[in-house]
């Protein structure tokens, strides 16, 4: 289905396939944000393979994580114990007979040790910068242009990553622009004064709490009150969660992208998102939606 064909002049969509449990209910969502204005808008966006690409023409792209995984400057001992701690722990992270709640202290062992290696590895903050320019993770086409739109919109945005903050800016930085009406809440890394991470930062967030985070008991939501529409974008079931504190929700347009295709995981998708594209690398549903908005 053509999102093209549902909603009126919409852009059509050659390259991605864009599928829609109910696409009347799509196009009056769409039609109701544009209607309402920036003023009422927020927008909630997961970070790794959400705004950055999976694969670039079948290359693949590194998420945060990796970046780190993959760089050159992290010594060998570093990719030894990550890759020991992801054969230990991913297949708990994907057996489909435990449930959410039983993998959560799993994910949390998996942090907790993947940041004590790293604290071991006596990585130096200068370094974030060659690591994410040398990596392969790249944002999507059309990433820049939908971060510079909601900022000349005055569209308040939240990136909400259990990936590395720290890795996060620097892209920003380098790919696009850390705009100032951007939050992100994210791991956080610690230095000391040489510049040498020591630790992280208080709260850890990982795939399984978007929804009980500090972000939602702060007054990031409370500010933004009488912006009761959102516009979410995830890869992940758990994304879902991220819009679980904007205060008396009225349209939130939640688009997925479906990064690795298979039936029973695009039934789960069109379930839970409104919108659900298909190996798609672009931004380009996001940007055809907030253009209407310009
Ligand atoms: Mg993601």
């Amino acid at each position: 289905m053509q999102l093209s064909k549902v909603i009126d002049g919409m852009k059509s969509f050659e390259k991605a396939t864009i599928k829609m449990k109910d696409p009347a209910k799509v196009a009056n969502m769409v039609s109701q944000l544009v209607s309402e204005g920036p003023s009422k808008l927020q927008v909630i966006l997961d970070f790794d393979h959400t705004l950055t690409r999976v694969h670039d023409n079948g290359n693949k792209c590194a998420c945060t994580w990796e970046i780190l995984d993959r760089s050159d400057l992290m010594p060998q001992m570093y990719r030894d114990e990550t890759n020991r701690l992801r054969d230990k722990y991913y297949p708990i992270e994907i057996d489909p007979h435990m449930t959410i709640a039983e993998k959560v202290p799993y994910a949390v062992e998996w942090y907790t040790q993947a940041h004590e290696v790293l604290i071991k590895t006596g990585l130096k903050k200068q370094d974030l910068v060659n690591m994410v320019k040398d990596s392969t993770a790249q944002f999507r086409s059309g990433t820049d242009r939908l971060l510079e739109d909601l900022h000349r919109l005055n569209v308040p945005v939240l990136i909400f990553s259990a990936g590395l903050g720290d890795l996060i800016h620097v892209m920003l930085d380098q790919q696009a622009k850390d705009h100032d009406n951007i939050k992100v809440v994210s791991n956080y890394m610690r230095f000391d004064e040489e510049g040498k991470m020591i630790g992280f930062t208080d709260e850890m967030i990982h795939m399984y709490n978007k929804n009980e985070n500090a972000v939602h008991s702060s007054s990031y939501f409370e500010r933004l009150k009488g912006r009761n529409n959102v516009i979410l974008m995830g890869d992940n079931v758990g994304d879902l969660h991220m819009a679980d504190g904007v205060d008396n929700p009225n349209v939130t347009l939640k688009i997925g992208f479906l990064n690795q295709p298979s039936e029973e995981r695009l039934a789960k998708f069109l379930d839970l998102f409104d919108v659900v594209l298909l190996d798609d690398q672009t931004m380009d549903l996001g940007n055809d939606i907030v253009s209407r908005l310009m």
